[in-house]
């Protein structure tokens, strides 16, 4: 039976690499999106020109009832779920932590920590044996930040990224009898455009030379590592971390 997964976030990014590689190892997908539909729907081409099945829902992470109505789609569409990850994630313009509003700390948090929250929480519900579920695996997107600080830039988002491999660790342990998985990826500089949303578009060029491999990462280098754990390849691992950040 052709396996079922839900990559948020997956219309750009780091996001799309995992659900274009899901595809092609012969996953049904579903991506969600915030606002950027056009780049969601050239996804859902891609893998519908190579003969695969894919479609994307709009729907704010951080919204519960928005998370809500996208699981609803998906159990209507496919009527059951294998495999998340939780990739949608946001930064905001680099500052300092005493420059720093609370608005601004509480959207980071909202969509990385309480969306992740969220999606988790759904998934689990349709996974878990002890809902009937035929169980899954779920992979958190979270990010050398949550280890590093990112000091002067974003050490906001850094703490959101340290909540998500919390979320990692106590999950994994919360279903590990009710044949579900929970790992975690952290990615280092991943060539995206989300450096751009933090205010420098060149910031890996900046930071090139402190990854000991000199080089930033492609966003289909982190997808693999994710596939990866999400497979039976990974079947006794769960509650762990890849890093996939040249060494950084
Ligand atoms: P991008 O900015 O390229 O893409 C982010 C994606 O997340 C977009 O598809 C966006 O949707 C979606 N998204 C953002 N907010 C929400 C929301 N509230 N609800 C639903 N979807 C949302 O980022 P990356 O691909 O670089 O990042 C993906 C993940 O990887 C993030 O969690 C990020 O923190 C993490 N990461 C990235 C690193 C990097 O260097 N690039 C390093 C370490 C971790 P839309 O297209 O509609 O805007």
């Amino acid at each position: 039976m052709e396996k079922i997964i839900l990559v948020t976030g997956g219309g750009r990014g780091i996001g799309a690499a995992c659900a274009l590689l899901a595809a092609s190892r012969g996953y049904t997908v579903c991506i969600s999106y915030r606002t950027d539909a056009a780049a969601a729907a050239e996804v859902v081409a891609a893998i519908a020109s190579a003969g695969g099945t894919a479609l994307s829902i709009q729907a704010d992470v951080s919204d519960e009832a928005a998370v809500e109505s996208l699981f609803a789609q998906i159990d209507k569409r496919f009527g059951r779920l294998d495999a998340l990850i939780n990739n949608a994630g946001i930064l905001s313009p680099q500052m300092r932590v005493e420059q720093m509003d609370a608005a601004r700390i509480n959207q980071i948090l909202a969509t990385n920590v309480t969306g992740s929250f969220l999606c988790a929480r759904e998934a689990v519900r349709r996974m878990s044996t002890r809902h009937g579920g035929q169980g899954g695996s779920i992979v958190n997107i979270s990010s050398r930040a949550a280890v590093l600080g990112s000091p002067g830039e974003y050490v906001d988002y850094a703490a959101s990224k340290a909540a998500l491999d919390a979320l990692t660790i106590g999950l994994s342990k919360e279903v590990a009898a009710e044949r579900i998985r929970v790992n975690g990826v952290r990615p280092g500089l991943i060539d995206t455009a989300i450096h751009a949303s933090g205010g420098e578009p060149g910031r890996i060029s900046r930071l090139r030379s402190s990854v000991p491999m000199a080089r930033g990462g492609e966003p289909l280098e982190v997808a693999k590592a994710a596939l990866w754990l999400l497979s039976d390849e990974a079947s006794y691992t769960t509650g762990s971390f890849i890093e996939v950040s040249g060494g950084r």
